[in-house]
Order: structure tokens, then sequence, then C-alpha cells
């Protein structure tokens, strides 16, 4: 039988998110692949865990991957786990997943902090729908045609983003996706931990004084839905007669106000789509 391997979540900031069962696993595994060894021994050594340990990160993850596999497929049990948070979500390990599920190795999840979901469940943005996109490109052009895809999606857009680059993209998001409600959500679980809300040119407005510091997720409330200005006359019409239920007079009275089309051109076009687009 060969070994499991455990997709371990660790504290995103404040140690006292560590969950018991991960502690317990840690402490029972056969190998730990970390990230950055050096940094998850701090972990480690708070929580009295000592383990053979080795390393896992973007750069080596195709010869590691390997090196894990073959402890895995030696019946040994190997805990997988990232400088903070959840593997596999904007951090290695993905590939390491596919191979083991790919073998029939067993893949146990242990869950615990991510930095998407505490943000967006203080954020009091809806949380019904919602996009993790992980980190835009770092490069303003590819970064807008990236912004411009997300756009339309339905709920919540959350974004990782480094701290250096939060005032380009929030200015890039405006620019791509107008005023839209955002939060900052910034050192989460830390002693410093922030939400900063508002339009994106408050909270803008806010960042450039230069004092938002530390780890930081965006999350972008969802675009309005089509707005009425946005529709065509005779469609916007049907709307105020069979929808909002306007005489013929109202209807073309407030349509003209927002298309800025004539009132008698407004009233010749209502009249029309009340007789069902024969013309009177
Ligand atoms: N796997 C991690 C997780 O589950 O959240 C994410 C790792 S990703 C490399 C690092 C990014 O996560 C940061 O750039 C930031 O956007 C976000 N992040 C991590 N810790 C955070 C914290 N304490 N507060 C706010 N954002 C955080």
């Amino acid at each position: 039988m060969p070994g499991t391997l455990y997709i371990m979540a660790t504290p995103i900031g404040n140690l006292e998110d560590m969950t018991f069962r991960a502690v317990r696993i840690l402490g029972e595994v056969d190998l730990i692949a970390a990230e950055d060894t050096r940094h998850s021994l701090k972990l480690l050594n708070h929580f009295g865990i000592s383990k053979p340990l080795t390393s896992y990160f973007d750069h080596n993850q195709k010869f590691k991957g390997e090196r894990i596999l073959q402890a895995l497929r030696g019946e040994k049990n190997v805990a997988l786990i990232s400088d903070a948070g959840t593997p596999c979500i904007s951090d290695p390990g993905f590939n390491l997943v596919r191979a083991a599920v790919a073998e029939g190795i067993a893949v146990i999840p242990i869950p615990g902090p991510c930095a998407a979901i505490t943000a967006l469940s203080g954020s009091g943005l809806p949380s019904d729908t919602f996009t993790f996109v992980g980190f835009p490109p770092a490069r303003q052009g590819k970064r807008r045609t990236f912004l411009n895809a997300m756009a339309p999606l339905p709920g919540t857009l959350v974004f990782y983003e480094a701290p250096h680059r939060l005032e380009e993209t929030l200015r890039d998001i405006r620019e791509v996706m107008g005023e839209r409600q955002v939060v900052v959500a910034r050192e989460l679980t830390k002693i410093y931990e922030e939400f900063i809300r508002g339009t994106v040119g408050e909270v803008l407005a806010e960042v450039a004084q230069g004092k938002v510091r530390g780890e930081v997720v965006i999350l972008v409330a969802p675009g309005e839905a089509p707005q009425e200005n946005a529709l065509p006359l005779p469609e916007l019409l049907e709307r105020l007669l069979n929808d909002e239920g306007l005489t013929v007079k109202d209807a073309a009275k407030k349509a003209a106000e927002i298309t800025g089309v004539p009132k008698n051109a407004a009233y010749a076009e209502a009249l029309r789509v009340r007789n069902g687009g024969t013309e009177c």
C-alpha cells in the first residue's frame, strides 16, 4: 500500500489558527514537504514537531515531486505545507496532487486558513457566488486584458496581490470595471488586520497615502445588472410599459430623459411598442 499525501493548511499569520488535526498529523507523518523549509521550521518548532523536512517550491517541483512520489510509493506518509494558508491556492501543490491522484495514491486535504476565504467572509460583499482569480498579471497590458475578462463574471471577485502593486492594480480595476465597491483586506489574522471598504476611488485615496502595508486581498463587488440607459430605445420602452406599467406618456417622458431622444420621437416609439410594433 502506498502512503498518504496530506495537503495541510497552516496559519496565514496567527499561529492559534493551526488546527488540532494539523498538529496531530504533522506529528505522525514520515516526511514534511515545505515551500520554504526554514520558514516552516519556525512553525514546526512552535508546535514541538520534529520530522524530516524537504523543500517543494515552484522551481524544484518537477524533480522534488518525483522524490516525494517515490516516498509515497515506498509506503511513507507525506504532508505538504506552504509558507502560509492552503497549498495549491496560489501556492505549489497542484502538480503533486494531480500526479498522486493519477497513481491512485490517497490524497487527504486537511482544511484550515486560506486568505481568500478569510477575506471574503469578513468583507461584507456578496458571498453566495464568487470567483477566486488569484494574482493578476504583473504587467499593465496583460493585467487590463485579464481584468476585462473578469469584469462580466457574476458575484464577488477575489484577487491576491503583492503589496507594492496594490495601488496600480486598483487603478486598473477602476479603469476597466468602473467605480465598483471594493474591499482591501490586509494583514488578516495579524495585529494590524484591517478591512478598507468603499468605492475603488475611495479605497485608492487611502492606499495612495502609502499607509496600507502588509499582505492584501482585494475583493471587488459584482457589477451592476445592465443599466436601463444601456438598452436600445424599443427595449427600454417595452420594460417601462410592460414591466413597470407606465402609461405611454410617462414611459416616453422617462425614456427621453434616460436616452436623450426627443420627447415626440420617444412618444411615437412608445405608441409603436404598445401596439405590438406596428405603426399607428
Ligand atoms: N495559499 C495561501 C492561502 O491559502 O491563502 C496564499 C498564498 S499566496 C502565495 C500569498 C498571497 O495571499 C498574498 O500575496 C496575499 O494576497 C494573500 N495573503 C496571504 N496571507 C495573507 C494575510 N495574512 N492577509 C492578507 N492577505 C494574505
